[in-house]
């Protein structure tokens, strides 16, 4: 039996092939959970959802920045699945900008994505969970907020995910009474379609030599963290940040 066994889970920004949140979102199929994958794009977040092991996945077209759109992704979820376990918010977009370069449009961009999205989205499942009396939602924050950048991402994208984790343990605090844990996973350097043919050679090279274990890590990596925290393994685990880096952050 696997460790997701008659749970249901919703993963935003999980359509992208190469990402965290598809990895993610294979992984917990493979543990029997019935998946609801959550992108921009229908036909994307279709496809990625019949491509999971398994039977029952469905795929929905859902910007999380969009208060309203968000409740209609949790009504359709409960629709079609009856109950809903699991939250992962890891829809986030990045751009690589220095300070002063920052317009009042990227802040807006990537920002609304990351955090108004994680608050947005949870807002949306939390009365079904509270109702439920459990919960877990596992939010993806970055090294990046805990180092102040340095990878790929501009200082509001380090803005934003240390925006994340201060949401998940407010959350956390919030929401212990109720059965619901939230928790936040903080990746170093993966490689995803995220920074995909944007990091020259040197840059690469940079990230690398300040990486202890000498790789980048796979998506699976943090799929197994997101895994953890989703399921009953994590129990007694909520307001957490769990680093998944290599090494390249040791605080
Ligand atoms: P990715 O670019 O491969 O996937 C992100 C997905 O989010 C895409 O499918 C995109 O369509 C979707 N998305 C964007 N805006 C959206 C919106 N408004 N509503 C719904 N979906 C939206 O990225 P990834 O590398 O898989 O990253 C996943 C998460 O992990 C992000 O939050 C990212 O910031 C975080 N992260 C990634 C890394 C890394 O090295 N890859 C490191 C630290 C944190």
């Amino acid at each position: 039996m696997g460790l997701l066994d008659g749970k249901t889970a919703i993963i935003t920004g999980a359509a992208s092939p190469r990402g965290l949140g598809k990895a993610t979102a294979r992984l917990f199929a493979e543990h029997d959970a019935r998946v609801a994958i959550v992108d921009l794009d229908a036909d994307q977040a279709g496809s990625a959802a019949d491509d999971l092991p398994g039977s029952g996945h469905i795929g929905l077209a859902g910007d999380v920045t969009d208060r309203d759109a968000c409740d209609a992704v949790a009504k359709a979820v409960l629709e079609a699945f009856g109950r809903i376990d699991i939250l992962v918010n890891n829809a986030g977009i990045t751009q690589p900008l220095k300070l002063m370069e920052i317009t009042p449009e990227n802040y807006d961009a990537v920002t609304d994505v990351s955090l108004r999205g994680t608050l947005y989205m949870s807002q949306a499942v939390i009365p079904q969970m509270r109702a439920q009396k459990s919960g877990s939602i596992v939010n993806l924050s970055s090294v990046s907020a805990q180092r102040g950048g340095g990878i790929f991402g501009g200082p509001h994208y380090s803005a934003a995910k240390a925006g994340v984790l201060g949401l998940t343990k407010a959350m956390a605090r919030e929401l212990a009474p109720d059965g619901i844990r939230s928790n936040a996973i903080c990746p170093g350097f993966i490689a995803t379609d995220i920074t995909a043919g944007k990091l020259t050679p040197e840059m690469k090279a940079q990230v690398l030599a300040g990486i202890p274990m000498g790789r980048a890590g796979e998506a699976s990596d943090v799929a197994g963290c997101a895994l953890f925290l989703a399921s009953d393994l994590s129990a007694y685990v909520t307001g957490s940040e769990v680093d998944v880096n290599g090494g390249s952050l040791i605080h």
